[in-house]
């Protein structure tokens, strides 16, 4: 095909995180650039229905939970009460504002904006699906459909279309119906209590969330710890908190069914060789995503696909050279920055391909917002032993910490791994108060590859929870120094 017959040269399917990056980095390089969205609303997951909303009310529990937990500062809060209307009113407001200014963003003229769900007629053209959509007016709401039928062709493609809500494991489950992280985020009123299946983070925020603000709440996780990702040192300090605030856990278990019984829904699973049965007013299904890439026609097109995530190499390409992938549909991380950092990559490679640029996972990290944050960066020890990378290891608790003590924030630990011989530091957790701002100091570190003797002469303000970091730095750094005089 000459170039004159395309389009554009890069058509973007998705405008959420990763997508808009990849549009916005094409753009700016250049390339005559489209992106169609074909949701029912303008802005991604992270700031519609994941990362944003999910934090806006986490820190409404946080501040319900300190009001009610004032004592040890000698303040009286007596009655403490709240509106969850309130509470999902300021959350809403806020989620509007940030998707208002994605639209702006997406319309702003640097590069086409299309609403409308594509789907791959052949590996260069993209078919646009009708796409309803509602607006409002003064004479009130309709619909109206602005596309439909319209072809696209592209020089090159990059797939940035999100993930979805895994389906449920257990055709009971659908029959007696339940919560995902998508509907929770509507509810009018609290259930009074819930079961919450799932163990990674959305189970656990969303279940310190409802737990803060009053709902009895069960936790069912499949494996031995929450987190399974995680160290499980960090895991089990986040369990304690949980078990501490009236959740009751259930870690190493089988899931066995569903069913209504009267008001409730009861859940059945195996626990320690017997069968449990939980019932609550909800279940709230927390088991995973998978990877959005139904009805693209990939199959057509020959784009690889691996447990339905959308294979690509480093430089975001997959095997169709022409055709790149960003983002949840890339299926292994989940994470709004990588998703962002791969759109960019994505495009950049597109504009310049004799200077190709690629994911470099080092510095992968991953924050869970319960209180305690739990954050992490680099190496595990887990994956350390998976992986068969010798490591040193010095840990720090809060609870003999300084500044944490001033704030009553006693739970956790964090935990630095470093390089034997040069002592670079090459992992970092942090399971404690503001985990997830703390992590970016080892971020900050591991990117520059400071070693842990750097880090332990760093000067760091005093009382802050940012010192903490410098006793398991020294604590290495004398380890490495004591073993060199040893040899
Ligand atoms: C409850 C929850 C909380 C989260 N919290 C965090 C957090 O705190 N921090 C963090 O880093 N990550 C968090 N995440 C993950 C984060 O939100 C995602 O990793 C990120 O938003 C993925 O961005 P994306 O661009 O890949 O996908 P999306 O933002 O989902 O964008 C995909 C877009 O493609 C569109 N689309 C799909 N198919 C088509 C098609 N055929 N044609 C046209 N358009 C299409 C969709 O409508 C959508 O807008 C959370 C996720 C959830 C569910």
């Amino acid at each position: 095909m000459s170039e004159k017959n395309f389009d554009y040269d890069v058509a973007i399917v998705g405008g959420g995180s990763g997508g808009y990056a990849a549009a916005r980095t094409a753009a700016t390089d250049g390339l005559k650039t489209v992106v169609m969205e074909g949701g029912d609303e303008v802005g991604g997951l992270c700031i519609l229905r994941g990362c944003m909303p999910t934090k806006a009310l986490l820190y409404a529990a946080e501040v319900m939970h300190l009001a009610s937990h004032a004592e040890p500062w000698g303040i009286r809060a007596e009655d403490v009460s709240f509106n969850f209307k309130q509470v999902m009113a300021r959350k809403n407001a806020l989620i509007k504002e940030f998707a208002d200014y994605r639209a702006e963003q997406l319309k702003s003229g640097k590069f086409d904006f299309i609403r409308a769900k594509a789907t791959f007629a052949d590996a260069q053209t993209v078919e646009l699906l009708e796409h309803p959509v509602k607006s409002h007016s003064r004479h009130g709401a309709h619909t109206e459909t602005r596309t439909g039928g319209r072809r696209i062709r592209a020089k090159n493609f990059i797939i940035a279309t999100g993930s979805k809500v895994a389906p449920s494991p257990l055709p009971d489950l659908d029959d007696v119906g339940f919560l995902d992280s998508d509907s929770a985020l509507k509810l009018e009123h609290l259930p009074k209590s819930l079961t919450v299946l799932g163990g990674g983070a959305v189970a656990v925020e969303f279940a310190q969330f409802f737990v803060r603000f009053g709902v009895k709440l069960t936790l069912i996780q499949r494996s031995h710890h929450i987190l399974h990702e995680f160290d499980s040192d960090g895991a089990i300090e986040l369990e304690k908190v949980l078990r501490r605030e009236g959740i009751t856990l259930y870690t190493g278990t089988k899931l066995l069914g569903a069913k209504q019984t009267g008001n409730h829904k009861e859940v059945s699973f195996e626990h320690e060789g017997k069968t449990v049965r939980v019932r609550a007013d909800e279940i709230f299904y927390a088991l995973g995503r998978v990877p959005n890439v139904s009805g693209l026609g990939l199959e057509k097109i020959g784009v690889q696909l691996e447990y339905g995530r959308i294979v690509t190499n480093h430089q975001m390409q997959t095997n169709v050279p022409y055709i790149y992938a960003a983002g949840d549909c890339t299926g292994l991380h989940e994470i709004v920055h990588i998703a962002v950092q791969q759109g960019e990559i994505a495009a950049h490679n597109i504009a310049h391909p004799e200077r190709m640029k690629q994911m470099d996972y080092r510095l992968l990290s991953e924050v869970i917002f319960t209180e305690p944050q739990v954050a992490a960066v680099g190496l595990t020890e887990k994956k350390a032993h998976v992986r068969n990378i010798p490591y040193l290891v010095a840990t720090y608790a809060f609870k003999d910490h300084g500044k944490s003590l001033i704030m009553e924030a006693k739970d956790g630990f964090v935990k630095l791994l470093a390089e034997p011989t040069t002592g670079e530091i090459i992992g970092g957790l942090c399971v404690g108060p503001l985990g997830g701002e703390l992590i970016h100091e080892i971020i900050a570190a591991m990117h520059k590859r400071m070693t842990v003797h750097e880090l332990a002469a760093m000067p760091h303000y005093h009382p802050t929870l940012a010192e903490i970091w410098t006793y398991p730095a020294e604590d290495l750094s004398s380890q490495i120094a004591s073993s060199r005089l040893r040899t």
